[in-house]
C-alpha cells in the first residue's frame, strides 16, 4: 500500500549528515527533500506533501521539539528525531510531542532508513486502529477506517465530507476508543491556535460531526458526551 517513492523531508542542519541520510533514503527506495532551518522545514511541510519527517533536535533556529509541536498543529505526518545527547532522549520520550521514534547520533543512515520504513508501515491506513490481526478480543468491527495521508475517513463504508477541524477532531477520539478526551485535548489535536479557541467551538463542531455520522447511520451515536468531562468514541452502541 506504499506509494511509489514516498518523499521524506529532512530538517538537519549539516549538509553531510543530510547527504548521507538522503542517499540511504534512495537506496530504499525513498525519495528526499532537505531544509537547514526549522522555519523553512515547517513552510514547506504547510504547502507540500510528504510520508515523514526526519527532524535533528538541534537547529539553529528553533529547536526540533519546537517544530515537532509546530507540525502537530496542523498535520499527523509521522515524525523521527535525530539526537545527540540522552537529555533530548528523556524529552523526547518525557513528553508527548507526537513523535514515532527517535535515533540517536552517530547512527548508522541504513539504520535510519530502515526505521523510516517501520514507521511507515505502522502508520499505512490498513495498520491503523482496529486491524483484524489485533482486534481478536473486541467483538465489535470498528465501523471507521483513517487514511491519514489522505486525511480521509469512512463510516460504515462511506467516505464522509469533513472540514479539517472534524477529520482532526474525529481521528483523536478514533485513535483511542472508549477514551475521554477533554475539550483541551481535542483542542489541541485540531487547532492551530488552541490557546485562542473556546471549550465551545470543540462542543460546535462535534455537533457537526455527530449530525455527519448520524446520516450515514441513524442507528449508532458513537459520538458521547460526559458530563464535565469531554467526548469519546463508543464503538458499540
Ligand atoms: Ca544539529
Amino acid at each position: 500500500m506504499q506509494p511509489d517513492n514516498p518523499r521524506i523531508l529532512i530538517v538537519e542542519d549539516e549538509p553531510s549528515i543530510a547527504d548521507n541520510i538522503a542517499f540511504a533514503l534512495q537506496l530504499d527506495g525513498f525519495s528526499s527533500e532537505h531544509q537547514l532551518l526549522a522555519s523553512t522545514a515547517l513552510s514547506q511541510l504547510h504547502t507540500q506533501t510528504f510520508e515523514l519527517v526526519i527532524i535533528d533536535v538541534g537547529l539553529p533556529d528553533f529547536n526540533g521539539f519546537e517544530l515537532c509541536k509546530r507540525i502537530r498543529e496542523f498535520s499527523n505526518i509521522p515524525i523521527i528525531f535525530l539526537t545527540a545527547r540522552s537529555d533530548e532522549i528523556d524529552r523526547i520520550l518525557g513528553l508527548e510531542l507526537g513523535a514515532d521514534d527517535y535515533v540517536t547520533k552517530p547512527f548508522s543512515p541504513r539504520e535510519l532508513s530502515t526505521r523510516v520504513k517501520t514507521v511507515l508501515r505502522r502508520v499505512t491506513p490498513s495498520n491503523v486502529s482496529n486491524h483484524p490481526e489485533s482486534a481478536h478480543n473486541t467483538t465489535t468491527a470498528n465501523p471507521f477506517q483513517v487514511d491519514h495521508e489522505r486525511a480521509a475517513i469512512t463510516y460504515c463504508h462511506h467516505k464522509l465530507e469533513l472540514t479539517r477541524i472534524e477529520y482532526f477532531l474525529l481521528s483523536k477520539l478514533i485513535e483511542h476508543p472508549e477514551r475521554v478526551f477533554s475539550r483541551e485535548q481535542l483542542m489541541q489535536a485540531a487547532w492551530d491556535n488552541p490557546e485562542h479557541s473556546l471549550d465551545r467551538a470543540v462542543d460546535t463542531h462535534i455537533k457537526g460531526l455527530r449530525a455527519k455520522l448520524n446520516k450515514v447511520s441513524s442507528t449508532h451515536q458513537p459520538i458521547k458526551t460526559h458530563r464535565g468531562l469531554g467526548y469519546s468514541l463508543e464503538l458499540n452502541k
